[in-house]
């Protein structure tokens, strides 16, 4: 049977401006770094990303290497571009990356001209979509001039092939140099997407007011510390990861750490939150950044975290016990 969208989905949530630009994001939007490769039934992955567009979702990030196998996620996402989302397109934010190792030898890394503008190609091919919304560059490469770089997203623009452009990880110095190099060129170079979540607060550090400052807005990865900052853990038998993680270790999870996460939930519950909804809450407060990008293995994780998004503001002293239990 065809699939045919939600009617009621764009009264869920409140989109949010990115920047000052002319963009609006969800305030929750999924991530397909993990649970979106072939080692996950197609079935699956379709029915937690319908659900997601469903529920309001309309933005969906990828890289050129997400799976496994590298390659993959983009594949089974063009699956599903090809039969459920293409009437959809133009309501759909898609985004994809190139940085990290992707192919051998040394165009299939880091931040090359040469390197980006095939990435991008391959990507859009795998994904069955003529442009993506936002191209990335997934991480400063330092030895390959910035102007390289970003030149590169800007030649993608121009061909296009990407409508925005994006950074991921460049620290506040790095973003400052792009986005001059940006203005330069006339890029719209529109967001950063940072790591952030309350065990990990480097954008704290200067780059929140950096974007700020320069009119770009934040996409934070891994709210949950993926996976970390749920009750999965707090059971007598943490709950089944969907796919062993090599990006996660486990091993963070002592005695001590599980009494801060014990804490954390407990101030979540006195919010009517579950651990998981008041971190996703937690990056959205206001001064966070304006779209949370989550990972979900099954539509039950998605529900539960969509409510996160009705619930962004905290008391002086909710922040200061959350920041008692957990700081960086
Ligand atoms: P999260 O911190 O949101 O972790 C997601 C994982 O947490 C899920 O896969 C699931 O684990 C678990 N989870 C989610 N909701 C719940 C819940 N309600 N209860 C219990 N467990 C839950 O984010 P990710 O680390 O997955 O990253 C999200 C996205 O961010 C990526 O897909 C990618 O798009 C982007 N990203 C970007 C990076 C970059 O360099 N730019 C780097 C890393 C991520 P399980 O699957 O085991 O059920």
């Amino acid at each position: 049977r065809p699939y045919v969208a939600a009617d009621d989905r764009y009264q869920r949530l409140d989109y949010r401006r990115v920047g000052t630009s002319g963009l609006l994001l969800p305030p929750i939007s999924l991530g397909l770094w993990w649970n979106f490769g072939d080692n996950r039934p197609f079935d699956t992955q379709r029915e937690v990303l319908r659900h997601a567009f469903d529920h309001g979702i309309t933005h969906f990030d990828l890289a050129n290497n997400y799976g496994p196998p590298h390659g993959s996620a983009e594949e089974n996402f063009g699956r599903m571009m090809r039969t459920d989302f293409k009437p959809y397109r133009d309501e759909l934010i898609v985004s994809t990356k190139a940085g990290w190792d992707m192919w051998p030898g040394p165009y299939g890394k880091l931040g090359s001209r040469k390197y980006l503008l095939s990435s991008l190609d391959a990507s859009l091919e795998r994904m069955s979509v003529d442009h993506v919304d936002i191209f990335y560059s997934h991480r400063v490469d330092p030895a390959t001039p910035l102007e390289e770089t970003i030149t590169a997203l800007d030649t993608a623009v121009g061909q296009g092939k990407a409508l925005y452009a994006g950074i991921s990880s460049y620290s506040p110095e790095r973003t400052v140099e792009a986005v001059a190099i940006a203005r330069d060129l006339g890029t719209p170079l529109i967001i950063h997407q940072p790591s952030y979540s309350m065990l990990n607060r480097w954008v704290e550090g200067g780059l929140l007011t950096t974007l700020d400052e320069h009119g770009l807005g934040a996409i934070g990865f891994s709210p949950l510390a993926q996976g970390l900052l749920t009750d999965r853990y707090l059971g007598d038998e943490p709950v089944e990861r969907a796919v062993d993680r090599g990006s996660l270790d486990e091993g963070v999870l002592t005695e001590d750490n599980l009494e801060r996460l014990r804490g954390l939930a407990s101030i979540a519950k006195q919010r009517g939150q579950s651990l998981a909804q008041m971190a996703i809450s937690w990056i959205l407060r206001p001064g966070g950044v304006t779209s949370a990008l989550i990972g979900a293995s099954s539509t039950q994780q998605l529900d539960e975290n969509l409510a996160a998004a009705g619930q962004t503001d905290f008391t002086d002293e909710e922040l200061a016990a959350i920041d008692r239990l957990a700081g960086d």
